[in-house]
């Protein structure tokens, strides 16, 4: 399907003027008056906008049906990354989300988006029973044969029925993504066990580097058409009918320094040329530092490094319980727990 999607900013803003805003978490109707970002081109040829009753930023104007399954074409999957870097990303994820929930008894898992199957091949190493889902048929298919991953292609609400119940369901990088994050929460309730845990991974609107690199911050992008907060989280899965929920926050390991940081090369970008390499080599400096620098250092190359590095990161796994500044949301809600 080819269907060309707007980057213009003055078209945006036209589409803007001529439409309501719905609230997919709390439904209240509104006229978006500013964004709280602004679409500036290529990159950005979106606003996004607060709800004035739940706060919760959606991108605005909405994509259509047809925008939205032209974004998701074939070639979304085709991340430009390597194998230990994706192996270092999953040794993240699963001692942040997963290694709190192992048990000696086998537990089923399954993982939402999840795109290569790196993390799921992780979990099932370390004894978890899996199941994937993703809506790239590609990846599905490459999960299955690289690490024999149980994973099926599509959105999760065409599997419901016929998915047996789970103890875990992990959503890393997916809620974000949805048009309806509330409808997607209540199908994900209906798939865990009495006592399931969902554990969702998003970027953090509330984080200190959104706030220092604006439009520039480093979680914006098409794609992400509904951004959270910590309370905007846990009012949204209170929605879905989730209890004890508990909100945490971390930076991805590659973007731990300064140094890393784009929203800091779009601030270099401003200064004057001499004055620009100055600051480039003051920060690659301390671009060995941070908590997950090890990792960062040393990447494991196959899927039983990665296994043995969970080991040595299992003290970070309740990593910023006091902070929620940091990029990422990693949040953790049952079923059959009220508040
Ligand atoms: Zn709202």
């Amino acid at each position: 399907m080819s269907v060309a999607l707007t980057t213009n900013p003055i078209e945006v803003k036209r589409r803007a003027e001529h439409a309501v805003l719905d609230c997919v978490n709390c439904g209240a109707h509104q006229t978006p008056r500013l964004p709280v970002i602004r679409a500036n081109g290529l990159n950005r040829p979106f606003d996004l906008h607060r709800c004035t009753t739940c706060g919760l930023i959606q991108q605005f104007p909405r994509y259509s049906a047809g925008e939205l399954a032209a974004l998701y074409g074939a070639s979304y999957y085709v991340f430009d990354e390597s194998e230990e870097d994706r192996w270092a990303r999953a040794v993240q994820q699963y001692v942040i989300h997963l290694l709190p929930h192992e048990s000696k008894s086998p537990k089923r898992l399954l993982d939402v988006g999840c795109a290569l199957g790196h993390v799921a091949a992780l979990a099932q190493r370390r004894g978890w029973r899996v199941m994937g889902i993703d809506i790239s048929a590609n990846a599905v298919s490459r999960a299955h044969v690289e690490f024999g991953i149980d994973a099926r292609a599509g959105a999760l609400e065409q599997h419901v029925g016929t998915l047996p119940p789970f103890d875990v369901i992990l959503l890393g990088d997916v809620i974000e993504h949805l048009p309806q994050p509330v409808a997607f929460l209540k199908s994900v309730r209906s798939l865990l066990s009495p006592n399931g845990v969902v554990c969702i991974d998003t970027p953090n609107f509330a984080s200190r580097w959104r706030r220092i690199g604006r439009s520039n911050w480093i979680a914006l992008n098409r794609y992400h058409i509904n951004l959270f907060e910590p309370d905007t989280m846990r009012d949204c899965l209170r929605r879905a009918g989730f209890g004890d929920v508990a909100v945490r926050s971390y930076t991805n390991h590659r973007y731990e320094t300064w140094a890393s940081r784009p929203e800091v090369k779009a601030l270099i970008a401003w200064l004057p040329g001499g004055l620009q390499w100055r600051a480039q080599k003051i920060l690659s400096r301390y671009n060995g530092f941070g908590r997950w620098s090890g990792l960062r250092r040393i990447k494991p190359k196959t899927l039983d490094e990665a296994r043995a590095r969970v080991s040595d990161f299992a003290h970070y796994r309740l990593d910023g319980i006091p902070k929620l500044t940091r990029d990422n949301l990693a949040v953790t809600a049952r079923v059959g727990h009220a508040d």
